[in-house]
């Protein structure tokens, strides 16, 4: 059976720890791509950033430029800025536009770097250029082409002191040909611009860069650029906030992302949640199935399936442990016939009161199993298992011993026990069933409702008896078995009163049986009934054929067990035209001990057809002369054995006499059987014995032989 355990390990190795992996695997990968996105965003937008700042650099030095081409290539400006300067000029022209800001300040040098004129901030100064920006800005002088009529404007950044300055420079030259300069005299406009906030947030609100500013570190941080000096030298930094929009992206869609992965996870926990519900029935169903499959659905006992495997497992403890083991199997006599005359809701009722009964008994013993049809097995483990086995099968069999009622009806079954001790041979599981299948039969043939215990003599006999219930079946489905008849003699003028039916193997089979061998056969293999209803509907018609005599016929207690004898008797009768007063029917103790409600209500049943009901064998067995007040029988049959012993043993007499006189009170007729000498009919003659059957009158002969007895209508046995 899938345990638990089994069952929970089965479902985290299928189903959870996979989807855990994957669910795990899946969401770690997308939020590794989304980070990702976010990453590269913030990497892609450094890099544009520092496309801006350079931009915003270029874009400052151009502007200057620009400004510086259209100041210094001027007629005016060549008339002005050459030879004596003309310093009014120059301050209206230049020098006070240093005021508006569009450049801080303006210088007029000489290619040596000579200082010609200075204004600041919207004053003339004596600062020279080199005073302003430091020697550096002669680095823009340096390129400048010695053919004064040419063109060309340099820029850079410089640095003096914590001071940054946009500067541009350009020859001062003229636009006509109608003005010249003086060779060899050139002279240079040098514009500049601070690069002070003002500046800075200028560029950072073109450039869209976050608090745009120059720094004097020279660390190359991630968000800034260098600013080098014209002669390639690092001046400054020129750094920035960064940007970064994939953090903005992050924290804008974060917990949308969260949400989503939430709701994957929910998605993944209801998958799993949804699969192990179907894993969980998968599991209840077949768990279900299984125990289903080792119970009996009528009594709800364990069926033939669970007794094998706990029988298997059971006998292998019992080896090792060297404890006791006994297999108690039991069926129920009589049940077919409650079956067959109540129906099967009857015969349900009756497996279930005694699955209860039997599983009640066997409580703490061991397992009690049903394996089909009125069958059962108890498993009976431990020490004392012999004793307790035996308590066991004794206890079952007086638990059936009292009919029961259902609805009204009385159904009455008895139990026949076979017992099987575990020995020290090496018998198998099955092995130890036929045992105990064999001693259930030994039980039967014994005569029902009683316990056998096995040992090996019984196979032989079984193997026999099955070779015996072969060849019956053959000839009674054959017609073969003949019946012959003795007569009964009344005890004083010695005429036949009646005969009694007595069945007979066929003469010409290669083995013959007596009675005594294939009766038990037939009554443990259930050809008893086909064979009791050929010799009662052979004897009928018989009988009916001579005149008066009665005639008895043996009724076996498998046939009187069944609910629809009397009716058969009804009808055999009806149909061979045999007065009922004619016929006699022969039952024996055992029966009557067995099933004594059950008896009398049969017996009660006959009489009122009018059928005569005589108690065989008396004098055997558990002869009780209590059974002759209880029930009402017409007639008493001495058996044999007590007739035999008369003449030997004077107890025997006593006996004899004592149960004649006893009959007698009881107004029922005695028959001596097995009279074979005049000695014997003398003496029990006297004791008050009405009719004689014996070899001494004569054999069980044909219907012929009894036909021409009756015809010559003479005395038997007489010597005269
Ligand atoms: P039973 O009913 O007691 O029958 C009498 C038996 O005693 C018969 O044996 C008969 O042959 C034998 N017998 C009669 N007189 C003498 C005698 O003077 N000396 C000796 N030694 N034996 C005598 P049988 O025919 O072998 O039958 C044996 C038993 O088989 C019967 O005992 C009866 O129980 C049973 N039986 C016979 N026929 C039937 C039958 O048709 N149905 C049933 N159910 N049982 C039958
Ligand atoms: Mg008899
Ligand atoms: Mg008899």
């Amino acid at each position: 059976m899938p345990s638990r355990r089994s069952f929970l390990s089965d479902f985290a190795a299928r189903v959870l720890v996979p989807s855990i992996l994957a669910a795990g695997g899946i969401a770690t990968l997308l939020l590794y791509v989304v980070n990702g996105i976010f990453d590269e965003t913030n990497r892609l937008d450094a890099g544009y950033a520092k496309q801006s700042a350079s931009s915003a650099i270029n874009t400052s030095l151009e502007n200057l430029e620009s400004l510086i081409h259209d100041n210094a290539v001027w007629d005016d400006a060549v008339a002005n800025a050459y030879g004596d300067i003309n310093t009014e000029w120059l301050n209206g022209t230049w020098g006070d536009a240093t005021a508006l800001g569009i450049y801080d300040h303006v210088n007029l040098v000489e290619r040596s770097g000579r200082t010609l004129y200075t204004a600041s901030n919207g004053d003339q100064t004596t600062d020279s250029a080199e005073n302003i920006y430091g020697a550096e800005i002669l680095e823009l002088l340096a390129p400048m082409p010695a053919d004064e009529t040419l063109f060309k404007v340099t820029s850079g950044i410089v640095r003096k002191d914590n001071e940054l300055y946009v500067v541009a420079a350009a020859p001062i030259l003229p636009t006509s040909e109608d003005v010249e300069i003086p060779s060899g005299k050139a002279r240079f406009l040098i514009f500049g611009k601070t690069v002070d906030n003002k500046l800075l947030a200028e560029l950072s609100r073109r450039f869209v860069l976050k608090n745009l500013h120059v720094s004097s570190s020279l660390i190359n941080a991630p968000d800034s650029i260098s600013i080098l000096s014209p002669s390639g030298v690092r001046i400054g930094t020129l750094a920035w906030e960064e940007r970064s929009p994939g953090d903005i992206l992050k924290s804008k869609y974060s917990s949308v992302i969260r949400i989503m992965l939430a709701l994957f996870l929910f998605v993944i926990a209801v998958l799993i949640y949804t699969s192990w519900r179907g894993f969980r029935d998968a599991h209840e169903s077949q768990t279900a199935a299984v125990a289903k499959s080792l119970r009996d659905d009528l009594t709800g006992l364990a069926n033939r399936r669970e007794l094998l495997s706990v029988l298997t497992d059971q006998l292998h403890e019992a080896r090792i442990g060297r404890t006791g083991l006994s297999l108690v199997y039991a069926d129920l006599d009589g049940f077919k016939e409650v079956n067959d005359s109540y129906g099967h809701e009857v015969g349900d009722l009756l497996l279930k009161a005694v699955a209860a009964g039997f599983a009640h008994l066997a409580q703490d013993m061991g397992l009690v199993a049903r394996l089909g049809g009125d069958e059962f097995a108890i498993i009976v483990t431990g020490k004392d298992s012999t004793a307790r086995s035996r308590e066991l099968a004794n206890n079952m069999i007086s638990f059936l011993s009292e009919p029961m009622i259902f609805g009204g009806r009385v159904a009455s079954v008895s139990v026949s026990v076979g017992i099987v001790d575990l020995e020290r041979d090496d018998a198998d599981v099955e092995e130890i069933i036929r045992r105990a299948d064999v001693a259930m039969y030994a039980a039967k043939s014994a005569g029902r409702n009683r316990l056998h215990i096995y040992d090996k003599t019984l196979d032989y006999k079984r193997d026999e008896n099955r070779s015996i219930a072969r060849a019956l079946r053959e000839h009674i489905d054959m017609g073969r078995l003949t019946v012959v008849y003795q007569p009964i003699v009344d005890s004083r003028s010695r005429r036949i009163r009646g005969v009694e039916a007595l069945v007979r193997w066929p003469k010409d089979d290669r083995i013959h049986y007596t009675p005594d061998v294939f009766i038990p056969v037939a009554e443990e293999s259930g050809l008893i009934e086909d064979l009791g209803y050929f010799v009662l509907s052979e004897a009928c018609k018989q009988a009916a054929q001579w005149p008066d005599i009665f005639v008895s016929i043996n009724v076996s207690p498998v046939q009187f067990m069944n609910p629809g004898f009397a009716e058969l008797v009804e009808r055999t009768l009806t149909r061979t035209g045999l007065q009922a007063t004619r016929l006699e029917l022969e039952v024996t103790e055992g029966f009557i001990i067995d099933n004594s409600d059950r008896a009398n209500v049969i017996i009660n049943r006959l009489h009122d057809m009018k059928v005569g009901v005589a108690l065989d064998d008396f004098g055997t067995g558990f002869s009780s002369i209590g059974h002759l007040r209880r029930f009402k029988f017409d007639k008493l049959k001495l058996d044999r054995s007590m007739v035999t012993d008369i003449l030997r043993q004077p107890s025997a007499l006593r006996l004899v006499q004592g149960t004649i006189a006893m009959a007698d009170a009881l107004g029922l007729m005695v028959v001596a059987e097995g009279v074979e000498d005049e000695n014997q009919v003398s003496v029990l003659r006297l004791a008050g014995c009405s009719q004689f059957q014996g070899f001494l009158f004569s054999r069980p002969v044909s219907a012929q032989e009894i036909g021409s007895m009756l015809t010559a209508a003479a005395p038997l046995a007489t010597s005269a």
